[in-house]
C-alpha cells in the first residue's frame, strides 16, 4: 500500500528528480512528491536526460521572463504600446498564453501541446485560468508563477487581436501584430489545425512576441512534422509513446485540495484490493443508450479478456469463496456521469458469485449527470477521477474521450478500449487493446505543404505515427 509516509526520504526525492524539480517545498504541493509512490506498481518509464535538461533551461527562461520578473514588466509595457512588431528590435522575451475552452481532458491535452510548442520556440507558458479551474493545480514552475496576470493587456479581449490564418504564401502578412490571437480548436480553428505544420504557420507565428492560443486537441504529432522542432523532438523523447505521460506528470500536479480528494478516496476503497481497474463510462448520446446494452457490452469485455471474473451459477460451492486461500479482492473503480452503471454492476458482483471466487468491490466517487461548465468542484471532482483511474492496475476507457486519454498517459498504461460502445456493430469485439498510451489527435495534419496537396491518410506517411484505435481519422505517437 503506497503510503508514503514510510518510504525514505532520499527515494521520494529520486523519484522527484526525474522530471519534476526539486526546489519545491513538499508541504505546497504533495501530489509533486507523493504520486509517483502511488505508481510504484506499475511500470516506470525514465524521462531522457535531454528532456530533463531542456525542462530546467525552461525553469530559467520562466523565472527570468515570467510575470513578477523586471523582463516581464518592461517587455510587456513596450508591446502593450506597440500595435506591430515593427521598430521592436530583438525581444528577450516571447510569451504563449493558454486559454481554456471544453472540458478538463481536452484543456489537460491541450496545455501539454502548448507548453512543449513553448519550449521549443523560447516562449514562456502562461495559463489563462477562470475561477473554474482555480486551485487544481499546484505552480509548476519554481520561483515564478503560470497563472497569467490580471492586468495582461487585452485580456478579456482576445476576439478583438488580430487572429492567424493559414495562408499559402506567409508573405502575405506584412505587418504583424504584437499581440496575435490563434484559435486551433476542433470544430473551429480546423483549417489552422490542418496546416499547422507547414513553415508558413510556423514562419509567421515565431516571429510573434505575445501568442494567444485557444485549443481542445492534443496537437504534439503536429510537432514532429515540423522540421526545425524534430530533431529536438527525437531527442527529448526517445520513446514517443510516453510524450504526455512525462508532460503530465511535469506540469500537472494536483493541489492539495485535489490530492485529498484523490487520497482519501483511493485510501478508503482501493488500497487493500489485490487488483484495482479503472473504468471510464463516457457516453455522448448517453439517452440514446440502453443501460443493459451497455452493461452487457461491459461485462462482455471485461470477462473475456479476464479484467473482472465471469459468474458462477449462484448454487455453486463458489458461493463461499472464503474457503478457498488464493480467492483474491478486486476493486472495480468506475467513473462516470452517470450513476446506473456502477449500481447494476455493484448489485451483480454482490448477488451472484464468481467463477474464480474473487470478489469485486464497485465504487464511484461521484454522478454529475452532466458535464458542467464554469464550475469548479465539478473540474476538481473530475480531477479526482482521472488521477484515481491513472492509478489503477488495468484501465478501461471509452472510446474519443480526452478524460481517458488523460488518465492512462499518467498511468502509464496501455487501455482497453471499448469498441462503438453503446452502438451496434461491436459484435465479436467488445474492446481492444489501445497500441499507444499517448492521447489521439482527432484532427491532425492533412496536407503536404511542400506539394501543396490534400493527403488523406497522413498518418500512414510517418513511422511515428498510427491512426488512433478509437478514431480512424486521428493520428497518434507510438
Ligand atoms: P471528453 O469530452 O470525454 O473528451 O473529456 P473532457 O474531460 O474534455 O470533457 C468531459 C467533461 O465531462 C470532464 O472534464 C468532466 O467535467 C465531465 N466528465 C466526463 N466524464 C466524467 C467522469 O467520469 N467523472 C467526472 N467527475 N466528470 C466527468
Amino acid at each position: 500500500p503506497p503510503i508514503t509516509t514510510t518510504m525514505p526520504i532520499k527515494d521520494q526525492h529520486k523519484m522527484v528528480e526525474d522530471v519534476l524539480e526539486s526546489r519545491f517545498s513538499k508541504e505546497s504541493c504533495i501530489s509533486r512528491y507523493e504520486y509517483s509512490s502511488y505508481l510504484k506498481n506499475k511500470k516506470h518509464y525514465k524521462p531522457s536526460t535531454y528532456l530533463i535538461s531542456k525542462l530546467r533551461s525552461y525553469e530559467k527562461l520562466h523565472a527570468q521572463c515570467g510575470p513578477q520578473s523586471l523582463s516581464y514588466r518592461k517587455i510587456i509595457r513596450k508591446l502593450s504600446k506597440s500595435h506591430s512588431i515593427n521598430g521592436i528590435k530583438t525581444m528577450e522575451c516571447k510569451y504563449l498564453v493558454w486559454t481554456p475552452t471544453n472540458g478538463l481532458g481536452n484543456r489537460m491535452v491541450s496545455m501539454a501541446s502548448a507548453f512543449l510548442y513553448s519550449i521549443l520556440q523560447n516562449r514562456v507558458f502562461l495559463v489563462e485560468f477562470e475561477a473554474d479551474m482555480d486551485g487544481l493545480f499546484c505552480e509548476p514552475f519554481p520561483n515564478s508563477t503560470w497563472l497569467l496576470p490580471k492586468n495582461f493587456p487585452h485580456k478579456n479581449n482576445w476576439s478583438q487581436l488580430s487572429t492567424f490564418k493559414y495562408r499559402e504564401n506567409s508573405g502575405e502578412y506584412r505587418v504583424l501584430p504584437s499581440f496575435m490571437h490563434i484559435n486551433i480548436q476542433h470544430g473551429h480553428g480546423d483549417y489552422n489545425l490542418r496546416h499547422f505544420h507547414c513553415n508558413g504557420t510556423l514562419s509567421v507565428l515565431e516571429k510573434i512576441p505575445a501568442l494567444i492560443l485557444k485549443s481542445d486537441q492534443y496537437f504534439v504529432p503536429s510537432l514532429f512534422m515540423i522540421s526545425s522542432f524534430k530533431e529536438e523532438l527525437n531527442k527529448m523523447f526517445p520513446k514517443k509513446d510516453v510524450i504526455f505521460h512525462h508532460l503530465g506528470h511535469y506540469l500537472f500536479n494536483p493541489s492539495n485540495e485535489a490530492w485529498g480528494l484523490i487520497t482519501r478516496f483511493y485510501q478508503a476503497y482501493l488500497a487493500k484490493s489485490q487488483e484495482k481497474i479503472g473504468l471510464h463510462i463516457r457516453l455522448f448520446h448517453h439517452q440514446k443508450v440502453s443501460t443493459q446494452k451497455i452493461l452487457s457490452q461491459i461485462l462482455s469485455c471485461t470477462q473475456s479478456q479476464n479484467i473482472l471474473p465471469s459468474f458462477a451459477d449462484t448454487k455453486s460451492k463458489q458461493n463461499f469463496p472464503w474457503q478457498n486461500s488464493t480467492i483474491r479482492s478486486k476493486a472495480l473503480l468506475i467513473a462516470s456521469l452517470y450513476p446506473e452503471y456502477a449500481e447494476e454492476l455493484r448489485s451483480l458482483y454482490w448477488t451472484r458469485p464468481t467463477i474464480t471466487g474473487d470478489v469485486v468491490g464497485v465504487y464511484q466517487p461521484s454522478h454529475e449527470e452532466y458535464q458542467k461548465f464554469g464550475d469548479n468542484m465539478h473540474n476538481l471532482k473530475a480531477l479526482a477521477e482521472i488521477y484515481l483511474v491513472s492509478l489503477c492496475d488495468v484501465i478501461v476507457t471509452s472510446p474519443l474521450s480526452t478524460f481517458g486519454y488523460v488518465a492512462q498517459s499518467l498511468g502509464g498504461s496501455k487501455p482497453w478500449i471499448m469498441v462503438s460502445f453503446g452502438m451496434n456493430g461491436h459484435q465479436n469485439m467488445p474492446c481492444k487493446r489501445g497500441f499507444s498510451m499517448e492521447p489521439c489527435f482527432h484532427v491532425p495534419p492533412q496536407y503536404d505543404c511542400k506539394d501543396k496537396t490534400k493527403i488523406n491518410d497522413f498518418a500512414s506517411l510517418y513511422s511515428q505515427l498510427k491512426a488512433c484505435d478509437d478514431a480512424w481519422w486521428g493520428a497518434k505517437l507510438v
